[in-house]
């Protein structure tokens, strides 16, 4: 009996289905669906994928079949999380429950084991970082030792003619597969993770983590911006931090850069859910607030200031005070531009300056402005 060259074209038709099951996968990842949804789709894949690598199996002896299931099962689950190991395991035990035959008890409980030895590598051999080849390699020795479990639920002869003549071509045929496999879900991982992090640098100021004045930009410019009655008002806050020069050269750069981390965690924490907290550049800063008419702004912008003046800033010699100051605008898209909308907070906050900073004017809209 020579099954080895059966049970690789068996395996290696798997590829296929793996390449497309990626694909179908990273698709999957981008989408809005929570952690959770997510895994239970992935199960629903890896589950679909075991299924259509039992209908080109190969038949080692009567009743008993070998091909990718265990691979797609085992990754689905080291990959895919517990509900991925769960939903995956029970279709493809399903059907091989319903296939019947001699091996139908070994096929399913060989399924159930290739879920929980994914399961265990996630657990205690996947490494933070990047997977690489020796990762995949120990997933896919974990995956194909279910294969010598399962040979124990045959008669002895059945069990040591299975493991002599077939364990040693499926074990190659597996851990080959699981490599491949893993590595193309790998790839689909990175390309969104680093396509992810070039978003982030794109919106996001480095030193602070607020939004940066692109994605102001962008978010103030959203036709989706929402209106909860005909045309919507906002309100728009320029802010700049008195002094900073002069807190840079008494306190040093490094400090001014904590009194700057240290502005925008205030910031975050007075800001509600709809407000676009971005740093401009430097030491000034702007919020947008959605929907939110001046006078509710006003308490809240009072609040900053106040959290500002009583935080203390760690310098190299002792602690130090930071004060700010505001201009505000209401901001009708309708009405006006954005940019005719900042020019007039600047203005606004020109006005605090000169009145003596650490505090906070408005400019009234005019169309004659
Ligand atoms: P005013 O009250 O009128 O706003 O005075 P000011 O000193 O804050 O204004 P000015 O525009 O003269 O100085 C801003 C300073 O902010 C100059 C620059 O060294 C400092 N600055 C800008 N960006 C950074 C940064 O990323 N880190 C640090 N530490 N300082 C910065
Ligand atoms: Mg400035
Ligand atoms: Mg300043």
């Amino acid at each position: 009996m020579t099954p080895g060259f059966d049970i690789v074209m068996s395996m290696l038709d798997s590829v296929g289905l793996m390449a497309l099951l990626s694909v179908i996968l990273g698709t999957l990842l981008r989408t809005g669906l929570n952690k959770f949804q997510k895994s239970l789709v992935a199960g629903l894949l890896f589950g679909g994928g075991a299924v259509i690598s039992m209908m080109s199996p190969m038949s080692v002896s009567p009743g008993v079949i070998v091909d990718g299931r265990s691979v797609m099962i085992g990754l689905g689950a080291a990959f895919g999380g517990i509900p991925a190991a769960i939903i995956s395991a029970a279709i493809a035990g399903s059907y091989r429950a319903y296939l019947g035959g001699a091996g139908a008890v070994a096929g399913t409980t060989g399924i159930v084991l290739a879920a929980i030895l994914g399961t265990i590598w996630a657990r205690y051999f996947r490494p933070k970082g990047r997977i690489k080849v020796q990762h995949l390699l120990v997933v896919g020795v974990m995956i194909s030792m279910q294969f010598v479990v399962v040979v124990f639920l045959f008669p002895y002869e059945i069990a040591v003619n299975l493991l002599t003549n077939v364990f040693p071509i499926y074990f190659l045929a597996a851990v080959t597969s699981a490599v491949i496999l893993g590595t193309l879900i790998e790839r689909e991982r990175r390309l969104i993770s680093s396509g992810a992090s070039l978003k982030q640098a794109a919106e996001n100021d480095f030193l602070t983590g607020l939004a940066n004045r692109r994605y102001l930009q962008m978010a103030a410019s959203d036709p989706d911006m929402p209106a909860e009655s005909g045309s919507p008002r906002h309100t728009l806050v320029v802010l700049d931090l008195d002094h900073f020069k002069q807190i840079n050269d008494k306190w040093g750069h490094d400090a001014g850069d904590r009194a700057l981390v240290t502005f925008a965690d205030i910031l975050r924490q007075h800001s509600r859910a709809g407000d676009v907290v971005a740093r401009q550049g430097g030491e000034e800063f702007a919020i947008l607030m959605k929907d939110t008419s001046l006078p509710d702004a006003k308490n809240g912008m009072e609040r900053i200031l106040q959290a500002t003046r009583s935080t203390i800033i760690e310098g190299p010699a002792g602690g130090f005070h930071l004060t700010v100051s505001a201009g505000m605008v209401e901001y009708r898209p309708a009405e006006e531009s954005f940019s005719a909308a900042m020019s007039r907070a600047d203005v606004a906050l020109y006005n605090a300056k000169n009145a003596g900073r650490d505090q906070i004017k408005i400019a009234r809209y005019s169309k004659a402005a």
